[in-house]
């Protein structure tokens, strides 16, 4: 069959969830048996979000390919198990890139560079890139921003166009927000409407709208709004707020957004959806009713979206473990010795966050510290276990100044020390160690146990890395070196096997975890973290 595009808008605000949206869209296709892809246009001009704090962007998402991405990249693979590349994340930056790079090598010799053709060119080369593949029935675009902004209007002018040549094959699905005014005890759709009309002013007319809102929207109001935007009646679809983003696909399907999808593009049906396995977990999801309490030391605390990953591989672990996760964040740079016991005592497990500079670090130390001494499961990941080296190194092996380079560049015992790979590097972007590697597991210890084999492939993002030098020293005290990078010796995963379950990963194995196959070792802590309740 042709290809059929799906672009997904969003109006009136920001945070409606286009990603979820996106993901619940192509696990409904997905589950009907069709081959799908989805990406995502990010309209700022960063070449990718790796060089953006999470205080701008929330997590940075980490593709196989070695792509520092947009967190909605995680969205969808959580949700449907494509593993993305970095041809699912542009970016403005990227797209300007292209064309400059181009312009420069004389490929539009005479003519003069513009943003129309040129950019919207590119970005509509970008978009059937993958669909041109041939591997894919369904390629789902995400744009990211809101209709109206000036940064998003190349890429919906792109669409426009899209829409224009490909006809039934394009498909425009468009997410807005009804809000309901408490005073008045009333569903607004006014703002919908306005958005729409945007939408429409610059050519593009939606072919389905998904209203987000906190209230049912009664029949009758979406007959309205159907009526006011040029839009089928059944082609207005609500999203109500739910108790988990992983109802939104059901909440969709049972509304027939899947249907109205394949009706719409002129797709035949190929055979009735299978949600057996998603619905088990979502019945899981249900039904639990012990708890589990994992405490996130990190200093992101403030921000939902820093550890997205993170805390989604935990809440997967925790269910099919038949339990409801209840995850404390702990402010690393509010942690101290006198405070560490209060704040860590109902800790079933502990993870201590990723993360880059000094700030919170002391605070990552002394939670490590309570942890061995009353033997709670702990996880480090990536920066988190370059502190478990470290302060191993202080507390057990008595190296008092032991530290990161990354910390202290003078440190006397640089446990943890730069890449040799990364000492010629000046560039910030996109030059860390990145992507997926091979590590080695050792035989029977934790991590060969969990993934029960003994090579794994895992994502990276960083640049220092433990320093062999000390290798004897620890393994002699006790912190062994059980995961190593087969070609390079690099130390992968370092674990205490006289403690119960403190493990710790250079890698970041929640870049790998999805609702239908929750990563191995967030499994294994979640099962230590139950099994060492009291
Ligand atoms: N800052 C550390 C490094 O660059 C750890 C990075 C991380 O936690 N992602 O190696």
């Amino acid at each position: 069959m042709e290809t059929k595009y799906i672009f997904v808008t969003g109006g009136v605000v920001s945070s409606l969830g286009k990603g979820i949206i996106s993901s619940s869209l192509a696990r409904l296709l997905l589950s009907r048996g069709y081959r799908v892809t989805i990406q995502k246009f990010d309209p700022y001009i960063n070449i990718d979000p790796g060089t953006l704090n999470p205080y701008e962007h929330g997590e940075c998402y980490v593709t196989v390919d070695g792509h520092e991405a947009d967190l909605d990249l995680g969205h969808y693979e959580r949700f449907t198990d494509i593993k993305t590349t970095r041809a699912n994340n542009m970016t403005t930056g990227r797209i300007f890139q292209s064309v400059i790079d181009k312009e420069r090598r004389g490929d539009y010799l005479g003519k003069t560079v513009q943003i129309i053709p040129h950019i919207t060119d590119e970005i509509k080369r970008s978009v059937k890139s993958l669909g041109n593949t041939g591997k894919y029935d369904f390629v789902i675009t995400e744009i990211g921003g809101t209709v109206g902004d000036i940064e998003s209007t190349p890429f919906l002018e792109a669409v426009r166009q899209l829409k224009w040549e490909l006809g039934k094959n394009a498909l425009s699905v468009h997410l807005t927000y009804v809000p309901y005014l408490k005073a008045a005890k009333e569903l607004k759709t006014k703002p919908t409407q306005h958005s729409v009309k945007e939408l429409q002013a610059i050519g593009i007319q939606p072919d389905i709208l998904i209203l987000r809102t906190e209230k049912d929207i009664p029949p009758a109001m979406r007959r309205k709004v159907a009526q006011f935007c040029n839009v089928a009646p059944e082609a207005v679809i609500q999203s109500l707020d739910a108790p988990t983003i992983y109802k939104v696909p059901q909440m969709m399907h049972e509304q027939g957004l899947d249907n109205l999808v394949l009706q719409l593009t002129g797709t035949e049906s190929i055979g009735e959806p299978d949600h057996a396995a998603w619905n088990e977990f979502l019945h899981k999801l249900d039904t639990a009713t012990e708890t589990v309490t994992i405490g996130l030391v990190g200093k992101y605390v403030e921000l939902q979206d820093a550890y997205k990953s993170i805390n989604e591989s935990l809440m997967q672990a925790a269910t099919y473990c038949n339990r409801k996760l209840n995850l404390v964040y702990i402010h690393s740079e509010k942690l101290t010795n006198s405070n560490v016991d209060e704040k860590l005592k109902g800790m079933d497990g502990v993870v201590i966050a990723p993360g880059f500079g000094q700030r919170g670090i002391e605070g990552k130390f002394v939670a490590l510290k309570w942890c061995r001494d009353h033997d709670v499961p702990t996880f480090g990941i990536c920066l988190g276990m370059q502190c478990m080296v470290i302060e191993y190194a202080r507390n057990v092996l008595g190296l008092e100044d032991a530290n990161s380079t990354e910390m202290d560049p003078n440190t006397s015992h640089n446990v943890i020390d730069l890449m040799e790979e990364q000492k010629s590097v000046s560039n910030m972007g996109g030059t860390m160690r990145l992507g997926a590697y091979e590590c080695k597991l050792k035989k029977g210890s934790i991590p060969a146990k969990a993934y029960g084999k003994e090579i794994v492939s895992e994502r990276h993002r960083h640049r220092f890395e433990f320093n062999d030098d000390y290798r004897e020293r620890f393994e002699e005290a006790g912190l062994e070196c059980v995961g190593v990078n087969p070609e390079t010796g690099l130390v992968e995963v370092v674990q205490v096997p006289a403690l119960r379950w403190f493990v710790g990963t250079q890698y970041h194995p929640e870049y790998q975890s999805t609702v239908l196959n929750p990563n191995p070792l967030f499994m294994s802590f979640i099962r230590a973290a139950i099994s060492d309740k009291k």
